[in-house]
This record gives C-alpha cells, structure tokens and sequence, in this order.
C-alpha cells in the first residue's frame, strides 16, 4: 500500500495533534476534575490545532476497559486510586491517529505494574514492526511483556490497521499470539494497544457509552438526519457535540440508523490499563506517529 507525500504529512500532523491532546487529558485526570471536563478539554484542543477528533474522548475507569466518554448531564468527578484511559484520536481529512495512555489518580500504586505491563508492551511489540514481519511477532512480544509483569492481556481486544476515514480497517494485531496469519506491509498505519488486567483476561459489553455512528448515509428514509450525517459521516460521535436540542433528540430517538457502542467491562471485573500508538510500517521498522 503506498502512502503519497500529501497523505503522509497529514497523518504525521494528526499523530502529533494527538499525542499533545493525550498529554494534555492525562495532566488533567487529577482528583476533584469532572470527566466530562477532561473530554471537553481534549476535544477543544485538538480543535484548536486545525484538526477534528476522530471519536469522543474515551476516559473509561477501571474495570471499564474502552468506549466510554461522558454524556452531556456525566457529573462524576475523579477519585484517588481511579485507573483512567485516556484514549484519543484526531483526523485531518480522514487521516486518523489513534494513542492512549493510562492515568492511575493520586499515583497510590496499585496499578503500577498493569501500566508498566502495557508501557513495556507497547514498546516491545514497536520493536518487532517492520514490513514483512508477521503480526504474531508483534503479538508473541506484546504477551510476553504483559505476563512478564505478572498480568494478563486482554485477550479479546486488539490493535488494528488505519486507512483514511476507517480507524478500524482490514487487519488487526491481537494482544496475544496464535491469531490469523498476517503479515505487516510498507506503508501500512497500525494501532498498537496492549490492554493488560489483575482479572479474567477478557472483556464483556456493558452498557451504552455514549457513543454513536452513522452505519449509511439515511437518505430519504429519515431527511431530518441529513445535517447530522453531512457532518459526522459515518465517524463515531456523541450527544456532547450536538449542541442543538431537537438534533440530540433525533440521536436518541432514531437509534435504528446508528451503531451504538456499549463499554466494554473486565469479564472478571479486574482493573484495566491500556498503552496504545499510531506507527507508520517502514522497511527498516516504524515511524512512531503519535509522538508529541
Ligand atoms: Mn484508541
Ligand atoms: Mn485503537
């Protein structure tokens, strides 16, 4: 797959829009901070710099492992020993970057081998990319640096190929050896994002988090959806960002023409911690993307 000089330049934009965006939630995910503070915090920078987000800020907690960003009534504020995702993604016509890190509030301990576990395994699994390597590389690294940690991946949760409007292309990148053959290709995006837990080692779906998309363009079937498509496409988005109060009805009521996204929750209710990076596959390795 060839990435042409243009697109390049603005996926590297969007991977660097995003790291600051990351950088910036995870100083802000502090004891007494409301949540939906910290999205909205998120979202407007990335905003600021030119860009669009790709998806609502994901702030899940705990045995929440993703997919959840704060409605527009969310009042819960942040507590001492909350182990917070902080996961975001910025676009610049369709190219999309796509990081996380995980925040443990009030720095209590508790969680610091889940984030070294997954720290450690971000990095491992970097290391192995390069064009023509096979995913279950990456993959064997990404295990053997969470176990090494005494945890347990998430089992049922992967990285995955970008492609221009698609955060969740073709190809994904399990977080445990022995999935599909595969094989990376020079100018591939990938996501990297290793999710390590003191549970189960799986994920469950939970209650709706907020989130939602478009699966097609509704068209004369419903025309009052029409300026909401033009747009949000069919990228996911959230109550929050539709500002008017008759279009957030419509989101509500007319539930049939979107994919809603439940949270997803430790199957052994375990805590959770996630590292994730957008990398550019080289024939010599991978061009991180989402760096500041
Ligand atoms: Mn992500
Ligand atoms: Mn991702």
């Amino acid at each position: 797959m060839a990435v042409d000089a243009d697109a390049l330049d603005r996926w590297r934009r969007a991977g660097r829009i995003s790291a600051r965006a990351r950088d910036l939630g995870a100083a802000r995910v502090v004891a007494g901070a409301s949540r939906r503070s910290v999205a909205e915090a998120i979202e407007a920078f990335i905003r600021s710099e030119g860009a669009e987000p790709a998806f609502p800020a994901n702030l899940s907690r705990n045995d929440e492992a993703a997919h959840y960003t704060p409605d527009p009534d969310d009042r819960v504020t942040f507590e001492n020993g909350d182990v917070v995702k902080v996961d975001v993604g910025a676009h610049l016509d369709g190219y999309v970057a796509d990081t996380a890190t995980t925040v443990e509030v009030g720095g209590t301990g508790r969680a610091t081998h889940l984030i070294r576990a997954v720290r450690d395994a971000l990095a491992a699994g970097i290391a192995r990319v390069r064009s023509g390597v096979r995913v279950d590389e990456v993959s064997a690294a990404i295990e053997s640096a969470i176990v090494a940690q005494g945890v347990k991946p998430v089992e049922n949760l992967t990285g995955h190929s970008i492609e221009r409007y698609r955060l969740h292309a073709g190809k994904s990148i399990p977080n445990v050896r022995g999935g599909p053959a595969a094989v990376l290709e020079r100018g591939e995006v990938i996501a990297i994002e290793p999710f390590a837990t003191n549970g189960a080692g799986a994920v469950e779906n939970g209650p709706f988090g907020n989130i939602v998309r478009f699966r097609a363009d509704p068209g004369p079937a419903a025309p009052e959806l029409a300026p909401l498509f033009a747009r949000f496409r069919t990228l996911p988005f959230t109550a929050r960002w539709v500002a008017d109060p008759s279009e957030r009805e419509l989101v509500r009521r007319r539930r049939r023409f979107f994919q809603t996204y439940p949270v997803f929750i430790e199957a052994g209710r375990g805590t959770v911690a996630q590292a994730e990076h957008t990398v550019l596959v080289t024939d010599t390795g991978a061009e991180l993307l989402t760096t500041p």
